[in-house]
C-alpha cells in the first residue's frame, strides 16, 4: 500500500458541485484534492447543459433559416450536416474543458484520476475516513487522509425495469449527443426537463417526435399554465403527446426497422413503432461505489442525505450537488459546493433557499421559473394574486418574430410577497434572473413595476406583468 498523504480536503468527483468547491477550498488556502475518474466539468460539461445547448442552438438556427422568408431572406436549399452539428459541440465543450483544467490549475488544486472511495475512518485521524483512488492503469491506489470529505459523485441516467438500453436504436441522453446522423422518428419516454428539451431539438431538426409522459401533463413540476402552453406550443409543430401514459418496458422491442413498444393509457394498451427510442425518465445518484458502507452516512433511495450545511451523517464529510437530489441542476451544485466549503471554512453559511433557484428549460420557446406554482402557493395556504402577461403585447417581440408564450406572477395578496415567477416565451432562461434578483432582493410585485424596462425589449412583459397583479397593464 502507498504511503497516504495528509490533506486538508478531498473532494469526490469534478462535476460543477466538485471542481466550483475545490476551487474555493484552493482560494482559502486549504490543501485539496479533487479526484475525477472522467473528465473534469462532469456531467454538465461532458453529457448535459453545455453540449446540449450546443446542439439545440443549431436545430433553432436551422429551423430559422427554413422559414427566413418571413423576414425577406430568401434561402434555397438549406441543408443540416449533422457531423458538422456535432463538430460544433465537440469544439465548444473542449475549449471549456481546458479552461476548467486552467482554472484548477492556476487555483492549485490537485487533481488526482480515478475512481475515489471512502475505506472509513483513518488510522491517523480517527474521525476522517481515508480515500483510496483506484487508478485506470490498474498501477497502485493513491492514498489520502483528509480533515474533510466533499461527495459530489452525481448521477446517471435512470432506465426501467427490464429495458435493455442498448445506445443506438434505444438511447439516453448521453447516447443521443454524440447521433451521427437523425432518425425519421423518435419516442421520447419522460417528458420532463431533457425529454422535452430534445423533443423540442429534434423536431427542429425534422424529426417526427412522439413523447410518452407518465403525469397527466408534461413537464409535470412546473406551474399548469407552463405545461397546457408548451403542450399547445409543440403540438401546434406536430410533436405528438402522450399524457398519462405508462411505458410498459417490458414489451420494448429492438428489430431492424426500429423499436417497437406498447404502452398503457386510460387502461387500453396501445402500440407504438419508432426509428429509435429516447429515455429521460429521471436520474440516479452515484452513490452505490464509493464506499459509503464503511461509514454511517443515509441514504434514501440512492440520495446522500445531508443537513443544511451540507453535511452527511459523518459531519466532517460533506455531500452536494445530484447526488444528494432536489433539483439537479448544475448552478445548485456549484452553490452547494460553495456552501459546503464555506462552512469548512467556518464561515458564516445561509442554507439554500430553494424559493430563490431558477430553473431553465431550452426547448422552444424557452421556460424560465422560480419559486412557487400557484397550485402550489394554494395548497400551501397562501391568499394569492395572480397575473400573465402575453410576450405578444410588447413590440420587442413581434421584431423578432417569437411572440408566444407569457410571464406568470403568483403573489401573496396578504403581504404582497412575490411567491412564484413562471415564464414561456424567448429567452425566458435569461429573464428568469430578474426575478431571481427580485427574490433576493424581496421585492414586491409593485417595485418591479417601478424598474425601468427598457424598450422594445422582452423585458417589458415584467413591467405589464406587474402592474396587472395590483390593478391593469397598459398594453392590454
Ligand atoms: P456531475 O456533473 O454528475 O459530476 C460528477 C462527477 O463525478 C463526474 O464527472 C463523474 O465522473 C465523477 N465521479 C463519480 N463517481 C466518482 C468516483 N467514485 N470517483 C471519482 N469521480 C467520480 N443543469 C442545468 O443547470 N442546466 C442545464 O441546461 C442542464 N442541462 C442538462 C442536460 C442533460 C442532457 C443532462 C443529463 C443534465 C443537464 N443538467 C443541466 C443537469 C446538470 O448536468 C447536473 O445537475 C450537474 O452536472 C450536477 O453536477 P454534480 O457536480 O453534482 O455532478
Amino acid at each position: 500500500e502507498a504511503m497516504a498523504e495528509n490533506v486538508d480536503l478531498v473532494v469526490l468527483g469534478a462535476g460543477p458541485g466538485g471542481y466550483v468547491a475545490a476551487i474555493r477550498a484552493a482560494q482559502a488556502g486549504l490543501k485539496t484534492v479533487l479526484v475525477e475518474k472522467a473528465k473534469a466539468g462532469g456531467v454538465c460539461l461532458h453529457k448535459g447543459c453545455i453540449p446540449s445547448k450546443s446542439m439545440l442552438r443549431s436545430a433553432e438556427l436551422y429551423q430559422q433559416m427554413k422559414n427566413s422568408e418571413d423576414y425577406g431572406i430568401l434561402t434555397s436549399d438549406v441543408q443540416l450536416e449533422m457531423a458538422s452539428v456535432q463538430q460544433r459541440k465537440n469544439r465548444i465543450v473542449t475549449q471549456l474543458f481546458n479552461g476548467v483544467q486552467q482554472l484548477l490549475e492556476k487555483n492549485g488544486v490537485t487533481v488526482v484520476e480515478g475512481t475515489g472511495r471512502i475505506l472509513g475512518p483513518s488510522i491517523f485521524s480517527p474521525q476522517a475516513g481515508t480515500i483510496s483512488v483506484e487508478k485506470a492503469d490498474g498501477s497502485e491506489n493513491d492514498m489520502f487522509v483528509p480533515q474533510h470529505v466533499i461527495i459530489a459523485t452525481g448521477s446517471r441516467p435512470r432506465s426501467l425495469p427490464g429495458l435493455n438500453v442498448d445506445g443506438k436504436a434505444v438511447m439516453f441522453s448521453d447516447h443521443a449527443l454524440e447521433m451521427k446522423s437523425l432518425p425519421k422518428s423518435i419516442v421520447i419516454i419522460g417528458g420532463g426537463v431533457i425529454g422535452i428539451e430534445w423533443a423540442s431539438m429534434l423536431n427542429d431538426f425534422g424529426v417526427d417526435v412522439t413523447v410518452v409522459e407518465f403525469a397527466d401533463r408534461i413537464l409535470p413540476f412546473e406551474d399548469a399554465d407552463v405545461s397546457k402552453e408548451m403542450t399547445r406550443l409543440l403540438q401546434k409543430r406536430d410533436v405528438k403527446i402522450l399524457t398519462g401514459a405508462k411505458l410498459l418496458s417490458e414489451t420494448v422491442q429492438v428489430e431492424e426497422a426500429g423499436v417497437r413498444l406498447q404502452l398503457e393509457q386510460e387502461g387500453e394498451i396501445r402500440s407504438l413503432e419508432s426509428e429509435r427510442m429516447l429515455v429521460s425518465v429521471g436520474r440516479q445518484p452515484n452513490t452505490e461505489d464509493i464506499g459509503l458502507h464503511n461509514t454511517s452516512i443515509q441514504v434514501e433511495k440512492g440520495f446522500i442525505q445531508v443537513n443544511a450545511k451540507m453535511q452527511t451523517a459523518e459531519s466532517h464529510i460533506y455531500a452536494i450537488g445530484d447526488v444528494i437530489g432536489g433539483y439537479q441542476l448544475a448552478h445548485v451544485a456549484s452553490h452547494e459546493g460553495i456552501l459546503a466549503v464555506d462552512h469548512i471554512l467556518g464561515r458564516a453559511v445561509h442554507p439554500l433557499d430553494p424559493t430563490i433557484v431558477p430553473r431553465c428549460t431550452y426547448s422552444r420557446p424557452e421556460i424560465g421559473s422560480i419559486g412557487l406554482s400557484e397550485a402550489e402557493a394554494v395548497e400551501k395556504g397562501y391568499n394569492i394574486k395572480t397575473a400573465r402577461f402575453p410576450f405578444r403585447g410588447v413590440g420587442k417581440s413581434l421584431v423578432s418574430g417569437e411572440a408566444d408564450g407569457f410571464i406568470k406572477v403568483v403573489a401573496d395578496q396578504d403581504h404582497d410577497d412575490l411567491l412564484g415567477v413562471h415564464i414561456i416565451g424567448p429567452h425566458a432562461t435569461e429573464l428568469i434572473s430578474e426575478a431571481g434578483l427580485a427574490k433576493v432582493l424581496d421585492a414586491t410585485p409593485w417595485e418591479i413595476s417601478q424598474a425601468i424596462h427598457p424598450h422594445p425589449t422582452l423585458s417589458e412583459v415584467y413591467g405589464e406583468v406587474a402592474l396587472a397583479v395590483d390593478g391593469k397593464p397598459i398594453h392590454s
